[in-house]
């Protein structure tokens, strides 16, 4: 290619790796794919660790694409983080998890509460609180039902703008949570800053072994510390029998995991609300 031609045909020079070319169309598919509907939510159970009850749910959106199928969030979300897509998709996602979750209060006649993912860069719009009050007053959610979940990323830019944003957020009645805590680089300490209620542990986190402090007293000291913070401690990504016992040992208070339950759809999550029974 030589010169004005050239960023005609950059799509196909050969050094174009397949890895991004399938990026490129995912990037180009992803624009209208709200409007067409293509997004979908499903539900992962959140257990209390000491009755193992039901007591809540987090939101994850799926992408149903018309060729290429199920798209995991692991692919696309990157995308439309840097493309700043996720500002629209998030707003959707927030609306749509309120929206059905106020529709199974009603239908089960009690409450139920579920956390939704929110990005970096939807925390820095300006208009993002009003838009959590906007949505909790036309869905009728309670706000002690909503929580919302931030990465750490977000927290570590403009500490005195994003604290004052999360203090607004926690006026408006929900609960704040820090995702993937421990794939990071913030420590309790540093998170103290903020108004935080619950932790969600990486499942890196526990299944990281020490060579000198066993798993067990590492992750009960981190618990402790986190309760002594008035924080509450979410283990994620449990997949065995063993894992569970470990972490109620070590009074870690919540827990998610294919092993207590997978991601569903909506009306599966209807039958698993069903059976937690407390009519
Ligand atoms: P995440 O927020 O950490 O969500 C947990 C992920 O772990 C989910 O992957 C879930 O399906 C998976 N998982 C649950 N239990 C287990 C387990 O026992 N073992 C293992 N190995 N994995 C388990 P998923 O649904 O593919 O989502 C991936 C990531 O995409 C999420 O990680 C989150 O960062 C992002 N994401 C999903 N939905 C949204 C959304 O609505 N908004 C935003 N901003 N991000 C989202
Ligand atoms: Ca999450
Ligand atoms: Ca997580
Ligand atoms: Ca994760």
């Amino acid at each position: 290619a030589k010169g004005a031609g050239r960023n005609r045909y950059r799509f196909f020079e050969p050094e174009m790796t397949v890895a991004s070319q399938v990026r490129m169309a995912l990037e180009v598919s992803l624009r209208p794919a709200l409007a067409r509907g293509e997004f979908e939510l499903h539900y992962q159970p959140r257990i209390e660790l000491a009755g193992m009850a039901l007591v809540g749910m987090e939101a994850l959106i799926r992408w149903n694409h018309p060729e290429r199928g199920r798209v995991s969030p692991q692919q696309f979300i990157a995308i439309a983080e840097e493309t700043g897509l996720i500002v629209d998709i998030g707003r959707w996602v927030l609306l749509e998890a309120c929206t059905r979750t106020r529709r199974l209060m009603d239908e089960f006649g009690r409450p139920v509460a579920v956390s939704v993912n929110v990005s970096a860069r939807q925390l820095a719009q300006p208009a993002f609180v009003d838009e959590v009050r906007t949505v909790l007053a036309r869905t009728g959610l309670p706000p002690e039902c909503l929580e919302l979940e931030l990465t750490e990323s977000a927290l570590i830019e403009d500490i005195e703008h994003t604290a004052s944003m999360l203090r607004e957020l926690k006026r408006l009645g929900i609960s704040l949570a820090v995702d993937d805590f421990g794939t990071g680089f913030s420590s309790l300490a540093y998170l103290r800053r903020f108004p935080i209620d619950v932790l969600k542990l990486d499942r890196s986190f526990v299944l990281q072994q020490d060579q000198d402090v066993s798993t067990f007293d590492f992750i009960k000291a981190f618990v402790d510390m986190a309760h002594a913070l008035n924080m509450a401690v979410v283990a994620e990504g449990v997949e065995t029998g063993e894992v569970l016992d470990l972490l109620r040992a070590a009074r870690c208070d919540q827990a998610q995991g294919y092993y207590l339950a997978r991601p569903m759809t909506l009306s599966e999550l209807r039958s698993v609300i069903e059976a937690s029974g407390a009519p």
